[in-house]
C-alpha cells in the first residue's frame, strides 16, 4: 500500500427525513443565545421553520446570500451580526447559504450548523470562497467548517430536477477528484467510489421521479460522502477549470460542473486507470463507458449540454485556459494551455466524440 495521511476534523451528522425539526435543540446544546439564520431568498419558508423552533434565540433571518459570495454581501453579514449581537448561525441552503455563513466564520469564528438542500457537499469542508472585484479567492481554514450537518431529505425534493442533477453532478465531481487526488488515502477512496454509486444511481432516479423519497435520500447520503472525500483531498484540474469559468468569468457554479466533468475524466482516463476502475466497478460499466455514460445521465436529465449553452462566448476560451495555466495543480496527466484550449473548446461546443 502507498504510504498516506489520515486527518479527521471534528464534525457531528444528524441525518434522516425530518431531522429540520431537531435543528434548535441541536445548537442549543452548544449553549448559543442569539442564532442568526442565513439562507438565500429562495429558501426563506424553510428558515422560517426553524426561526420559529428558535422562538427568543433567534437573532432574525438573513436571506441575501447568493452564488460565489460577492464581497459586499460578506461586509452586510458582518455588520448584521455585529447589530444582531449573534454567537452562532444556521446556514439552510445550497453551497451559496453555507458560503455566506463560512464567509462570515472566518472573520467572526461563530460556529454553524448547516442544512443542506442541494447536493453542493460544501457543508462537509473547511473550504471558503470570497468573489472580490478582481476575481474569487478561495481557502481553507478549520474554523469555517459547520460544527453539526442536519441532513434532512424532505427539504431536498423541492429542487427542481435540472438544479437536482447539476447539484448531484457537482458532488460526483468531488469524488472523482478525489479518487486520484495526491493527499488521498484509502477512507476517501472508499468515501468516493460509494459516494458516485449512490449519486449516479439516485440521480438517474430523481431525474425520471424528482418525488422518489428513497433516491432522494440516497443521493444526499452521496454528497456528504461526496463532501467529506473533497475536505480530505485536494482537488486538480477539473475544479481549477470550474473555479475560472463559474467565480471569475461568472457562469452558474453546479451547471458548469456539469458540463466539465465528462471532458476533463475524458482527458484523465489514460492517466488514471485505478480511479477509472473503482468508478466503472461503481456504476456497473466497463471502464471505457464513464465518460458517455455521465454524457447520458446529463442528457437524460435534461442538463446543460455546452457551455455556450450557459451563456460562455468563444472568446473567453483562451483567457480561461491562461488562468487555469498560470496555477499551480495536481493533475495524474500533463497539461499545457493548448490541451486546456482544446478541451474547453470541445465543451463550449458540446462535442460528444472525445
Ligand atoms: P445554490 O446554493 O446557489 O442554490 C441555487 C438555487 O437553488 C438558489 O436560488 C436556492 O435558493 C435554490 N435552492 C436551494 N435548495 C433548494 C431546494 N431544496 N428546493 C428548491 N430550490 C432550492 O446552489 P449550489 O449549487 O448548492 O451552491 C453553489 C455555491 O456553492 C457556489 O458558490 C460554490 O462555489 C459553492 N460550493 C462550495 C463548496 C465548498 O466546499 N466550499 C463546495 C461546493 C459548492
Amino acid at each position: 500500500m502507498e504510504s498516506f495521511l489520515y486527518e479527521a476534523q471534528p464534525e457531528r451528522v444528524v441525518f434522516g427525513s425530518g431531522k429540520i425539526k431537531e435543528a434548535a435543540e441541536e445548537i442549543c446544546e452548544w449553549g448559543v443565545s442569539r442564532v442568526l439564520i442565513v439562507c438565500t431568498k429562495g429558501r426563506f419558508e424553510a428558515a422560517e421553520v426553524i426561526q420559529e423552533q428558535l422562538g427568543g434565540k433567534s437573532a432574525g433571518i438573513h436571506a441575501s446570500a447568493e452564488q460565489h459570495v460577492p464581497e459586499q454581501n460578506v461586509s452586510e453579514i458582518l455588520r448584521v451580526i455585529q447589530q444582531s449581537g449573534a454567537d452562532a448561525i444556521i446556514a439552510i441552503g445550497g453551497g451559496s447559504a453555507v458560503g455566506l455563513a463560512k464567509a462570515a466564520a472566518l472573520d467572526t469564528h461563530l460556529p454553524i450548523l448547516a442544512v443542506p438542500t442541494t447536493y453542493s457537499g460544501s457543508e462537509m469542508t473547511s473550504v471558503w470562497g470570497i468573489t472580490y472585484r478582481e476575481g474569487k479567492r478561495t481557502g481553507r481554514n478549520p474554523v469555517v467548517k459547520p460544527k453539526t450537518v442536519i441532513y434532512d431529505p424532505e427539504l431536498t425534493l423541492t429542487m427542481p430536477s435540472y438544479l437536482s442533477l447539476t447539484s448531484g453532478i457537482n458532488s460526483m465531481a468531488h469524488c472523482f477528484e478525489a479518487l486520484y487526488a495526491s493527499k488521498r488515502n484509502p477512507v476517501t477512496s472508499i468515501m468516493a467510489e460509494e459516494g458516485i454509486r449512490a449519486l449516479f444511481h439516485s440521480l438517474q432516479k430523481i431525474t425520471a421521479v424528482p418525488g422518489d423519497r428513497e433516491a432522494r435520500s440516497n443521493a444526499l447520503y452521496g454528497s456528504w460522502l461526496a463532501g467529506e472525500a473533497l475536505n480530505m483531498a485536494d482537488m486538480g484540474l477539473h475544479h481549477k477549470l470550474c473555479h475560472a469559468l463559474g467565480g471569475n468569468a461568472g457562469l452558474p457554479h453546479a451547471d458548469t460542473h456539469t458540463v466539465i466533468l465528462p471532458y476533463v475524466i475524458a482527458y484523465n482516463a489514460a492517466g488514471i486507470p485505478e480511479t477509472m476502475a473503482r468508478a466503472a466497478t461503481a456504476l456497473g460499466l466497463k471502464q471505457g463507458e464513464v465518460p458517455e455514460q455521465l454524457f447520458r445521465l446529463i442528457e437524460s436529465g435534461n442538463g446543460p449540454g455546452s457551455l455556450a449553452e450557459l451563456g460562455m462566448k468563444e472568446k473567453h476560451i483562451e483567457a480561461a485556459a491562461e488562468e487555469v495555466i498560470q496555477q499551480s495543480f495536481m493533475n495524474p496527466c500533463p497539461v499545457t494551455k493548448k490541451d486546456l484550449t482544446r478541451l474547453l473548446k470541445q465543451a463550449w461546443e458540446g462535442k460528444r466524440e472525445l
